[in-house]
């Protein structure tokens, strides 16, 4: 079975306590098939692609034009002084949560956050967007990412995740 990116990989799994149906979940770039033993190959390839599919769906993580979409909604909402961006990517960043550049307008986002909740992803746009007009964290900075009413759950998400994987909590 191969109808995807290919880094994601499928693992079938037969269990003989599985009695009816397939089910799959996913385990990081893994999805694994948990299929009962009396169900054939065919049947199991079938369903299983059907399953991926809609869990591929659900779990799609915004792409590099998508995010540039929401930050300009987001400008317009919460810092319309604030210049638009010129682009804003998914970016293998490993020290910082997002990142900037005042001469060109552009954003980076790190893709350790693909899967972050929306308003996690959201929060470190509008940051990244008040840089544009603001370079330090002062009080002004905070007025500028407070208005984003999701501002301080998003850094309590990120100083989680941060703690948790030994990580710089920085953007
Ligand atoms: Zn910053």
């Amino acid at each position: 079975m191969n109808d995807g990116p290919p880094a994601e990989r499928i693992e079938v799994r037969r269990s003989a306590r599985r009695r009816k149906s397939i089910a799959v979940h996913r385990e990081g770039d893994v999805f694994v098939v948990s299929a009962p033993q009396w169900m054939s190959n065919r049947d199991v390839e079938q369903h299983a692609r059907e399953l991926i599919t809609r869990l591929r769906r659900e779990s799609s993580t915004p792409s590099d034009e998508e995010l540039l979409a929401r930050a300009l909604w987001l400008r317009m909402e919460f810092l319309p002084e604030a210049p638009e961006p010129s682009s804003v990517v998914w970016a293998p960043q490993e020290r910082r949560w997002g990142s900037c550049s005042s001469v060109d307008r552009s954003l980076r986002i790190s893709s350790k956050l693909r899967r972050a909740p929306q308003y996690v992803i959201d929060a470190i746009v509008v940051h990244e967007l008040a840089h544009l007009l603001r370079a330090d964290h002062g009080r002004e900075f905070a007025q500028l990412i407070n208005r984003f009413p999701d501002n301080a759950r998003a850094d309590a998400f990120l100083a989680g995740v941060s703690f948790a994987k030994g990580l710089p909590n920085d953007y």
